[in-house]
């Protein structure tokens, strides 16, 4: 007979401190001035980028990013597109095969007409004042300085530029035929690529993720005047543009001539977006002394009461998200109608309709404060923004049920299909779109819930808050959060992140056999699956009494606290090289009615028939 422990639920009250990671980066401040031209869909712009290279490396070239040159036919992005829709993933219902392209872009690129296409033309571009030699393939602008930039050294680049608005494909552009908005203006200028402790990171644009350098937007955009804009940032100018956003009682004024000027600053963040639209209505309310919600939308494809029961859910959802997640520290947040489904911005997001702003919004905290390489780890943006969002959803909802029903369906889903891909495959780089979103978003989702089961739903929550307070404003990758998880779980997660991010290997537990022996009965369970967990068993007997038996992971070093009131028995821990392990209760085997491996159904076993056994007497 194996020793019992019982373990005190005291353990959850172990103390932590956790002090700032010390990790240089790198930071700008764009001073941009655009004059948009909304006949031509084109415009001009002038920037000023101040640089700090805060690094201990001497730099001797600079990347920007130019996203609108995919928008052109055999672009990178088109030649994938075209690519993934030669895949077949399954045959649909009337016999039709699947195939794996992103519905939005499909072969869409290839038939823009010249005007219709997008573009970012470098007309100069200096650095401290001298002209600098550079290069642009596609998407990528890459400069040969002159002279290096030192470590801990500051240098300008001013530039000149022109665009051409593409027409709406993906994420940007004009004239979306479903919302009808006008301008999307996401990914719309040049942007410094971001360079880390990993280096340069100059990633072509072929589909998806962002990464940005952390800095200050201060942006002048000059727009017919009869257009209504939203944008990340504060508008400075708020009384001589009006729509909306001048001060209670005021005349707005608005100088003469054909345009008008809006001014927009936006401190501490990675990016800047803005829409423009005629016919935009722009609602707002203040839901905090520090915060205003606005919703900007056009009543084309969802109504307007729809899209302004946005601030009522806002408002509703607010406390509990910062409660759970830590506080939204900027001024403003904006939900606008426009882009293609719904996409995030720091302080804005751009939504097809009302349905993705839960999601969009969540995002301002895993992309917008917790700003990681999403190329690199997209699970932690968007899988952790899917957990938020069925978090926030239930609590909305009022609802008790299981929240992320969708997301473990999702994971089985992709975890049986045969095409699964780790989660540390680079964004761009899964065989299909089909892997990469049930990864990034299901599996990553699942990481975050399943992390609850591992170290205790309390002992999670305290990690999500942890890590916002030590990560916000940086650049976390997949380590900085195991990290924060084992110091304020005082557990090792290591063999959590190689089993469930860098390798396809799945769960599954099951219940062996019973059997009654000396007066006890033994419950034998077993392990089949090639990822091993720590074990919840629960007995429910004849008259409704339950005993939780808990095995924690050898690998944890490390026990979970108990979460709630059913007695608990702890036992030793499972070495996760035996492939069984049994358990005891004092009750008679026929006194069980049911046997269940975790109950909770947190951990993400890919054979849950085997895991629960009901017996008859
Ligand atoms: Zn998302």
């Amino acid at each position: 007979m194996k020793k019992l422990i019982l373990m005190p639920c005291a353990l959850c009250l172990v103390i932590f401190s956790i002090s700032q990671p010390d990790r240089w980066q790198q930071r700008v401040r764009y001073t941009m001035n655009v004059d948009v031209n909304v006949q031509t869909n084109r415009f001009t712009g002038k920037q000023r980028l101040e640089y700090w290279n805060n690094s201990p490396d001497t730099l001797t070239r600079v990347f920007y990013h130019l996203y609108w040159n995919a928008f052109q036919p055999n672009s990178m992005m088109d030649n994938r597109s075209r690519r993934q829709g030669t895949i077949v993933l399954r045959q649909g219902r009337n016999g039709n095969d699947i195939v794996d392209w992103d519905q939005r872009v499909r072969d869409r690129i290839q038939n823009l007409k010249p005007e219709e296409c997008g573009y970012q033309k470098i007309l100069s571009l200096k650095m401290n004042g001298r002209s600098q030699k550079f290069k642009i393939e596609e998407t990528i602008l890459e400069v040969e300085l002159d002279k290096p930039i030192l470590p801990r050294s500051k240098v300008s680049f001013d530039m000149e530029f022109e665009s051409q608005v593409p027409l709406q494909i993906r994420r940007s552009g004009r004239d979306n035929p479903t919302t009808k908005v006008r301008y999307s203006m996401s990914q719309w200028y040049p942007k410094m690529c971001e360079y880390d402790y990993e280096g340069w990171h100059p990633t072509p644009y072929v589909a998806r993720e962002f990464y940005g350098v952390w800095g200050d937007f201060d942006v002048t955009i000059s727009i017919d005047k009869s257009y209504i804009l939203a944008a990340t940032g504060y508008l400075q100018n708020p009384n001589q543009v009006g729509y909306g956003y001048e001060s209670k009682g005021t005349t707005v004024n608005r100088p003469t001539g054909a345009k008008l000027t809006w001014h927009f600053i936006a401190p501490n963040v990675h990016d800047f977006v803005w829409a423009a639209d005629p016919e935009f209505v722009h609602v707002s309310r203040k839901l905090k002394d520090s915060l205003i919600v606005h919703v900007f939308y056009k009543p084309t494809n969802a109504t307007a009461q729809q899209w302004e029961a946005l601030l009522d859910m806002a408002q509703k959802a607010l406390p509990f998200i910062e409660k759970t997640f830590g506080t939204y520290p900027y001024k403003q947040y904006s939900f606008i109608h426009g882009g293609d489904g719904g996409m995030e911005y720091p302080m804005a997001t751009l939504i097809m309709g009302p349905g993705a702003a839960i999601h969009e919004w969540m995002h301002s905290w895993y992309y917008g404060l917790l700003g990681t390489n999403e190329s690199m780890y997209p699970w932690m943006d968007e899988g952790f923004t899917q957990y938020a969002e069925a978090r926030v959803t239930a609590f909305l909802n009022n609802s008790a049920a299981f929240p992320y029903q969708d997301e473990y369906g999702g994971y089985y889903n992709v975890a049986r299909s045969g095409k699964e891909e780790p989660l540390s495959t680079h964004a761009d780089h899964y065989n299909t779109n089909f892997a990469y979103g049930s990864a990034a978003y299901s599996k990553g989702a699942v990481f975050m819930e399943q992390l609850g089961y591992v170290v205790g739903a309390q002992v999670r929550d305290k990690i999500l808050l942890e890590y916002y307070r030590l990560w916000r404003y940086k650049h976390p990758n997949a380590q900085d959060f195991i990290n924060v998880a084992e110091k304020v779980s005082n557990m090792k997660l290591d063999w959590y992140k190689e089993f469930w991010i860098s390798s396809t290997k799945t769960i599954d537990y099951a219940i062996d056999s019973l059997w009654e022996e000396n007066g006890k009965t033994n419950i034998r369970i077993k392990d089949i699956g090639l990822i091993p967990m720590p074990v919840d068993l629960q007995l429910t007997f004849k008259d409704s009494t339950k005993e939780l038996h808990y095995v924690p992971l050898d690998l944890m070093y490390g026990a979970k606290p108990s979460e709630d009131s059913i007695p608990r028995k702890v036992y030793e821990p499972w070495h996760w090289t035996s492939a069984t392990y049994t358990v005891q209760t004092t009750r008679k085997l026929t006194d069980i009615v049911v046997a269940e491996i975790d109950p909770s159904q947190r951990m993400a076993d890919i054979n849950r028939k085997d895991n629960r056994l009901e017996l008859k007497w």
